[in-house]
């Protein structure tokens, strides 16, 4: 028989219980670190291909061990087939924006982005990229422009953007005009603006690697980055920027970029498609080593979206050939895969929208995003 104070009690011990639960499974457990690595037109085609020619069909890739899997939705605001303009706006603030848009929405007003909540909450925070820095993906984290041919105009956001180190080719949006007639329209020297507030500039990987900065800009080629020797690998630069963000007490935010998977595919071209996935894969494999060795840290590998329709048609394990199937050589609709790892990583398991990524995000770090 129970007293009415009693079920009184019970009820609102339950209900505090109750809540308390709904906080844990809602919130997830909190990373102190995210990093985001992105495979640029990484579909299924792409990373089937790269197993096949790497660790063998029925070997593993580095992201094939990480224990949580999604698959993400890729359209953007008025297109069922994104580019990566509109992929990475989303990737980074979780809004859909039309193609060609740069963290704006399609009105043009400015989304605040993943990395900027990072610094924000005191974070350090990083972007690299095999392609031109200035290139749509790591542009949308970090600058906010109507158009991506606007590259100039990231590259000024971008130094004064407060991410600490970034990392890829461009060059020739930075510095002034040469006799070559590459170069900035406006003349400006951004990197010697950028060195008066602070950064380490670097140019070749023997530099990068030598420098002993936490603030660095390292640019390693005068465009799209050429991802052959003497270049640093996308494995070396994601490094070497984990070595200085990681210093920070209160965590970091980086974003990755494997940029030439796309191009390779946009050309129709297997072998290249393999090499930069394969590349990429490596950088994942010594990201997941550094993660797993502090327990801290949310690895997230996915893709802005598919390109090329790439389908695998056969690979004999004697003949290390592929055979491979383009659908044509643009982007495509479909679904891209979501590979998780680390504190918080159980949220991305099922399909989910492209903009819930960074969305996750935010909420794990309890700061707002989009607005
Ligand atoms: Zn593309």
């Amino acid at each position: 028989m129970f007293h009415s104070s009693t079920v009184r009690r019970s009820t609102a011990l339950l209900a505090v219980i109750l809540f308390l639960l709904s906080l844990s499974c809602f919130a997830g457990e909190s990373p102190r670190n995210i990093i985001l690595l992105i495979g640029d037109g990484m579909g299924i085609g792409a990373i089937t291909a790269a197993r096949c020619a790497g660790p063998g069909p029925d070997g593993k890739l580095a992201m094939d061990t990480m224990p949580v899997v999604g698959l993400a939705k890729t359209q953007s605001a008025k297109n069922l087939v994104t580019d990566s303009a509109a992929a990475a706006t989303a990737l980074a603030t979780g809004v859909k924006t039309t193609n060609g848009s740069i963290s704006v929405d399609p009105s043009g007003n400015r989304l605040r982005t993943i990395l900027e909540a990072a610094e924000e909450l005191g974070k350090s925070t990083g972007i690299v990229s095999t392609k031109f820095i200035t290139d749509a993906t790591p542009a949308a984290f970090v600058s906010h422009v109507a158009g991506r041919d606007q590259r100039e105009d990231i590259a000024a956001q971008m130094i004064v953007s407060r991410a600490d180190v970034i990392l890829g080719g461009g060059r020739k949006d930075f510095v002034p005009k040469t006799d070559t007639g590459e170069g900035r329209v406006d003349d400006r020297d951004l990197l010697a603006e950028a060195a008066k507030i602070g950064f380490a500039i670097v140019n070749s990987r023997e530099n990068m690697l030598a420098s002993a900065s936490d603030k660095l800009i390292g640019l390693f080629a005068p465009d799209i980055m050429q991802t052959q020797s003497p270049e640093p690998t996308i494995r070396e630069m994601t490094l070497r920027a984990i070595s200085s963000l990681c210093k920070n007490d209160k965590g970091f935010f980086l974003m990755s970029e494997g940029g030439k998977i796309d191009s390779c595919e946009h050309a129709n071209n297997i072998a290249g498609c393999v090499k930069e996935t394969l590349d990429f894969d490596e950088a994942v494999s010594s990201v997941l080593d550094f993660a797993r060795k502090r327990g801290d840290t949310l690895v997230i590998v996915t893709a802005d979206h598919e390109t090329g329709g790439l389908a695998v048609l056969d690979a004999d394990a004697d003949n290390p050939k592929l055979k491979a199937g383009w659908l044509w050589g643009g982007h495509t609709g479909n679904m891209v895969p979501i590979f998780a790892e680390g504190p918080g990583s159980e949220l991305f398991a099922g399909v989910h929208d492209n903009t819930e990524i960074p969305r996750l995000f935010a909420g794990l770090w309890g700061s707002k995003i989009g607005m």
